[in-house]
């Protein structure tokens, strides 16, 4: 279902095709045979980030000075895709290459950018970002883990939760409230806690309904001692540097939830002409040929939508308003989509067997992470001046 004309027919080079091509055998070669046993353990192996690491596929956007290869974002967007369609999601890349990493090259000083950097490159040192607490999400303004200064050191007290490459992580970008506890916005800083800082523990690996390789996990903060330099960009501008680096987050959402859409729809199209009932190929019949169409034409006007968004994005747009509409769209059509194929492939779709029922786990937390459909409709209708 990928457009191959539209807009991205001019973005897309022989190289990409190239690139796309191998990823692809990448993935084949040294992801897709330990997913089953990564979501056993709860957890992607280490060896893993490393091949990516290796492989150039981790921050390719990088410059060469620090790890990376100077690619386009189109790189990012093949990585993001392949893996989504590989249903190999909890492989939290995009998240470390193209969310977290953005943050060091855009906001780290030149010292943190060289210490930092060139490891995450090589998947040696995997990144996350801690805003989430426990009594805070969406209301991001409204966190309580603090931070105050002791001399050359901050000292961090508090907890996050829902934090992908929560255990994995070895560099976390932690949202701490710096300013009075009523500061809300203007009192929140950006603090880097490395692994083996004093007083940073884990806690729960958290058990989730899908995404069961991700160590989606609990962060806590008792009396975390960090170095004053691990601060990250301007001390209490922490939330809008957040804001700076959302629309490419939510655009990796989008990119996410729309891969799998299409990987999903195919492979129930294939399924839906293989099966037989009364004689029949399922597919044939007309009230499943037409939720297929229906289907098939949601997932066309969503990689329309997302092609146009990339190109903009890559063209240094602003692009809140679309992309917000898209993060709410795709991941709610691509939800629609994996249930009306698991209701497609019957029985077989509720079987662990058939990719189809870890696509429908794993597509669910897409309306909910990187903001919500409901704060995305917020931030349209803000920016519409309704509200
Ligand atoms: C798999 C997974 C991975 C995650 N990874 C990370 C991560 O790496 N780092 C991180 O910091 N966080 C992460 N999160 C957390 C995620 O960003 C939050 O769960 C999300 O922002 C929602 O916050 P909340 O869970 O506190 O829900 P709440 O904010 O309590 O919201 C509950 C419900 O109320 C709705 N709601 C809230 N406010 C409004 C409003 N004003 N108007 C209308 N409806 C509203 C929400 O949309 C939602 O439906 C992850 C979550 C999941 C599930």
């Amino acid at each position: 279902m990928q457009a191959k004309g539209g807009i991205m027919a001019g973005l897309y080079k022989e190289e990409h095709h190239i690139f796309r091509e191998s990823f692809r055998r990448f993935v084949d070669r040294e992801v897709v045979p330990h997913i089953d046993s990564w979501e056993e353990k709860g957890i992607v192996s280490r060896v893993a980030w490393r091949a990516m690491g290796e492989a150039g596929f981790l921050c390719p956007w990088l410059p060469e000075e620090y790890g990376g290869s100077g690619a386009d974002f189109l790189y990012s967007v093949i990585i993001a895709e392949e893996l989504a369609k590989a249903g190999a999601v909890s492989l939290m890349a995009p998240l470390h290459s193209d969310i977290v990493a953005p943050y060091l090259a855009a906001l780290g000083t030149e010292e943190q950018k060289r210490r930092w950097l060139p490891g995450a490159a090589r998947g040696e040192i995997i990144l996350a970002v801690a805003m989430t607490e426990p009594n805070t999400g969406s209301d991001l303004a409204a966190i309580r883990t603090r931070a105050e200064k002791d001399g050359d050191f901050w000292v961090i007290n508090g907890q996050k939760t829902f934090i992908s490459n929560g255990i994995l992580a070895d560099l976390v970008i932690v949202a701490c409230r710096t300013g009075s506890p009523d500061s809300g916005a203007k009192g929140i800083s950006l603090i880097c806690v490395e692994r083996g800082a004093p007083g940073f523990h884990r806690g729960r690996n958290l058990k989730k309904m899908g995404l069961h390789a991700q160590d989606t996990a609990e962060l806590i903060f008792d009396e975390c001692r960090v170095p004053a330099e691990n601060l990250l960009g301007q001390l209490n501008r922490g939330f809008y540097h957040m804001m700076d680096h959302l629309q490419q987050e939510r655009l990796m959402a989008c990119i996410m939830a729309q891969a799998m859409a299409e990987a999903m729809l195919a492979m129930t199209i294939g399924y839906a002409r293989g099966r037989t009932a009364f004689g029949q190929p399922i597919a044939s019949f007309q009230h499943n040929a037409f939720k297929i169409v229906d289907m098939a034409t949601e997932v066309t006007l969503g990689r329309t939508f997302l092609d146009r968004l990339v190109a903009d994005h890559m063209a240094g747009k602003d692009i809140v308003t679309e992309v917000s509409m898209g993060k709410a769209w795709i991941a709610e059509m691509a939800n629609r989509v994996a249930y009306q194929c698991v209701q497609l492939h019957g029985g077989y779709g509720y079987m662990e067997e058939y990719p189809i029922s870890r696509f429908y786990r794993d597509v669910r937390p897409i309306p909910i992470f990187a903001g919500t459909t409901e704060i995305m409709k917020l931030i349209v209708a803000k920016r519409l001046q309704l509200i």
